[in-house]
């Protein structure tokens, strides 16, 4: 038995929250292979959290006593990856399961700024929980006994619906400020509420967000904007000062529109930029829900920027509208450190929108390489600024007549999704990014 977790105080009743048929096998696989080679294994972190309150998990992570070198020898079809911590990934075709060495919280570095520096030493299950970042984030699942081990009071968290740091949330927000954004993240996510200590804590040491890398942010951003809650996590963001902090160039460029109000500002005073930024991120969540696809970064660039382009977008001559575009994109998006592929993907998207809306004036857009990608945005947009949705429904028919590899230069699949299986190269495998655990960027249908 494992000193000081609590494997419920009603084991089937924490038990019988978890539907079996809802895991993962390869998770389960992977799991099962190391407690057989005699190490200790569980399913841990968000897929437990999101298993427990009935939702289906985007990815299965796994923790365990290996080391990475142990998790190598029992899976041949493993490679392990991460400079600062290793870990493994264990692969089954596109999928991952991504198998981690229980880790130990950090020392402390011996200075006044607690921000993580080395955060790279092994422990037992009870450290690895304890180092995690929110309660609900922290519960282990042992697939032998079917039951969930629980060190920090996560199931009391879920089933009151709080957001709660463990430890101090001063301290483990200075660590790492990501974890505040996490923090919106998640309460925008499954509609939970902040702990008060928690909320008070991200409203003290919201600044230390200047602190975080800027790759860090901008893919937390991306995150955000793909959790298919994105309004809500941009509206907490604002309300909480972090969006300024996170991106303040981004929130400048609104001052000269009214600035970037909430969605109710923006309403009552006809705050034309802000109110349709909120209207874009609200098409982009309903595109997610009923697709389960997520757009390309570029897309979400022409999202975030079209509203300060604004009715030039429609209005203004083709050059005028190019130097307008890079005039208010590119000092915030080197700002941040947003790929100059994903500025230009969003570049072409929004010079092509106003061509789309006029179907005769389009002849050639179909074959363009980013044609899918112009046709989702120009899909939110009609959601979003209440366009008539005729060219629409003309663009849509075309794409439905083209097969991907008929497209010069095509992505293939039709989601224009950065996210999309690439072709694996012979003889060996593609190093996979973060976000194509598990697949989260389903292709899908671009033009619904
Ligand atoms: P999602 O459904 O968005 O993937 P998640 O909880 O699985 O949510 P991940 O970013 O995949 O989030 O991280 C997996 C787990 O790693 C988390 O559940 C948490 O336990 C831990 N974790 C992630 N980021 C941090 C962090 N910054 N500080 C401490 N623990 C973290
Ligand atoms: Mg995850």
């Amino acid at each position: 038995m494992l000193d000081g977790a609590k494997v419920s105080d009603a084991p089937e009743a924490s038990a019988q929250r978890i539907r079996w048929r809802d895991i993962d096998p390869d998770a389960v696989k992977v799991v099962r292979k190391l407690l057989d080679a005699g190490h200790e294994a569980y399913l841990v972190g968000g897929c437990v959290r999101d298993l427990y309150l009935g939702l289906h998990p985007k990815d299965f992570d796994v923790a365990t006593s290996a080391t990475p070198e142990q998790i190598r020898r029992v899976f041949r079809n493993s490679r392990i990856i991460g400079r600062r911590f290793k870990l493994a990934h264990v692969f089954f075709g596109a999928k991952v399961i991504e198998t981690a060495t229980f880790r130990a919280p950090p020392r402390d570095n011996g200075e006044d700024d607690p921000l993580i520096t080395h955060d790279n030493e092994y422990g037992s299950i009870e450290d690895d929980a304890r180092r995690r970042d929110f309660t609900i984030n922290a519960l282990f699942y042992d697939i032998e006994a079917r039951d969930i081990v629980d060190f920090c009071d996560g199931m009391a968290d879920l089933d009151a619906r709080i957001i709660r740091t463990i430890g101090d949330p001063v301290v483990r927000f200075q660590e790492d400020p990501v974890r505040m954004i996490r923090a919106l993240k998640f309460a925008s996510r499954l509609d939970f509420e902040l702990h008060p200590q928690t909320r008070a804590a991200l409203e003290e040491v919201g600044t230390d967000i200047e602190k975080c890398s800027r790759a860090r942010l901008l893919e937390e951003l991306y995150k955000l904007m793909r959790s298919g809650k994105a309004r809500r996590c941009f509206e907490m963001m604002l309300a909480y000062d972090l969006l300024g902090y996170v991106w303040p160039g981004y929130v400048k460029a609104f001052e000269p529109h009214g600035g970037l109000v909430s969605p109710e500002q923006a309403h009552a005073t006809q705050t034309p930029a802000a109110h349709a930024l909120w209207a874009y991120l609200e098409a982009l969540d309903e595109y997610v829900a009923t697709t389960k696809h997520v757009p390309d970064n570029g897309v979400m660039q022409a999202i975030l920027f079209a509203p300060l382009v604004g009715d030039d977008l429609v209005e203004a001559k083709r050059g005028q509208l190019d130097s307008k575009i890079d005039a208010l994109m590119t000092p915030p998006c080197v700002e941040l450190g947003v790929a100059r592929r994903d500025r230009e993907l969003a570049r072409q998207i929004m010079m092509a929108y106003r061509r789309m809306l006029a179907p005769s004036r389009g002849k050639g857009l179909a074959h363009r390489q980013y044609f899918h990608d112009a046709l989702l945005f120009l899909g939110l947009s009609v959601h979003a600024r209440d366009e008539d949705g005729g060219a629409l429904e003309h663009w849509q028919k075309l794409a439905a007549t083209r097969r991907p590899d008929q497209e010069r230069g095509s992505k293939g699949g039709g989601g224009g999704s950065n996210n999309k299986r690439k072709r694996r190269r012979r003889g060996g495998r593609r190093r996979r990014n973060g976000r194509s655990k598990g697949g989260d960027g389903k292709a899908a249908n671009a033009s619904s």
